[in-house]
C-alpha cells in the first residue's frame, strides 16, 4: 500500500515515451539551457523511477532537488513509516500540488529478505540510509539486479560519495576496505546534524541520480569522493573497478 502525495498527470508507469508540454518546457527552461541537457533528457527524467532509501536529512535534500528537476516518480522507503510520512509531508509542503513528481511512501520493509523485491522496479537507487548493514543490503541487491546505487556514507564532518554502477564498480563490501574502512563504522548519531553538510551531500546525490536517470553527463562508476568538511580537504579515489573474485561485483548477474 502506498500513500500518493502527488500525481503527475503525464506519468504513466510502463509507458515508453513522454513528451513535454509547452508549460513544462517553460518551467524547466533554465535547466534545459544547461550543457548536455536536452528535452529528451528531461523527458527521461520525467518518466524515471527513483528509490530513495532512508529518511535522513540527506535523503530529504536529495528528494527536494529531484522534485525541482521534475523527476517522474520518487519512492521513499527504508525507514520507519512515521519518518517516511514525515519526509513526504515536508516535500509536500515545498511542492504543493499539482507537481510533476509522483511521490510514494513504501509500506514494504527494507531488509536482506525483501530488498530485491522493493528495488527491482526502479531505475536508480539513492542511499540515504544511516545503518551500515542496510547500506550493504542495498549494495548487494543493486549489484544482483544491476541497478545503479548513489551512496553517501560517513559521520560527523567526514563523508564519502560513491556512484556504484554494476558491471563497472566495486560493491560497497569491496570498497570499504579499499578506502580504509575495515570494520563497519558505528551508525552515525542521527541527532547530530549540520544542515549545510547534509545539503551538500543530498545535492550531490541528486545530481548523480538525475544524470543516471536522464542519461546525460558521466558517472564513471569507479571513483569515490571523500570530503572532510571541517578541514576543507577533498580527495578523489579512482580505480574502484569491479573485483574479479568478489561474488557480488565481479560481473552483473543479469
Ligand atoms: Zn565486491
Amino acid at each position: 500500500m502506498r500513500r500518493c502525495v502527488h500525481r503527475n498527470p503525464n506519468f504513466e508507469p510502463g509507458t515508453l515515451t513522454i513528451s513535454l508540454t509547452e508549460d513544462q518546457k517553460k518551467k524547466y527552461r533554465k535547466q534545459l539551457a544547461m550543457p548536455g541537457m536536452t528535452t529528451d533528457c528531461q523527458a527521461r527524467l520525467m518518466k524515471a523511477r527513483i528509490l530513495i532509501l532512508g529518511a535522513s536529512e540527506t535523503a530529504f535534500v536529495c528528494a527536494d532537488h529531484l522534485m525541482r528537476l521534475g523527476a517522474g516518480h520518487l519512492e521513499l522507503a527504508g525507514a520507519s513509516h512515521y519518518d517516511l510520512h514525515l519526509l513526504a509531508e515536508r516535500l509536500d509542503a515545498l511542492h504543493p500540488a499539482p507537481a510533476d513528481t509522483h511521490v510514494g511512501v513504501s509500506e514494504q520493509t527494507f531488509d536482506a529478505h525483501d530488498s530485491e523485491q522493493l528495488i527491482t522496479s526502479f531505475d536508480v537507487v539513492v542511499d540515504g540510509l544511516s545503518d551500515w548493514q542496510l547500506k550493504l543490503v542495498a549494495s548487494d541487491a543493486c549489484m544482483h539486479l544491476s541497478k545503479p546505487l548513489v551512496h553517501v556514507g560517513g559521520e560527523g564532518f567526514r563523508y564519502q560519495l560513491y556512484t556504484m554502477r554494476p558491471g563497472r564498480s566495486a560493491c560497497l563490501r569491496c570498497v570499504f576496505p579499499r578506502i580504509g574502512i575495515d570494520d563497519f563504522p558505528k551508525t552515525p548519531d542521527e541527532d547530530a546534524l549540520f544542515p549545510p553538510v547534509q545539503g551538500v551531500l543530498g545535492s550531490l546525490q541528486a545530481i548523480e541520480a538525475a544524470k543516471l536517470a536522464a542519461n546525460f553527463g558521466a558517472s564513471q562508476g569507479n571513483e569515490l569522493f571523500k570530503f572532510d568538511f571541517l578541514s576543507g580537504e577533498m580527495e578523489m579515489i579512482t580505480g574502484l573497478d569491479s573485483v574479479s573474485d568478489c561474488p557480488d561485483c565481479r560481473k552483473p548477474r543479469r
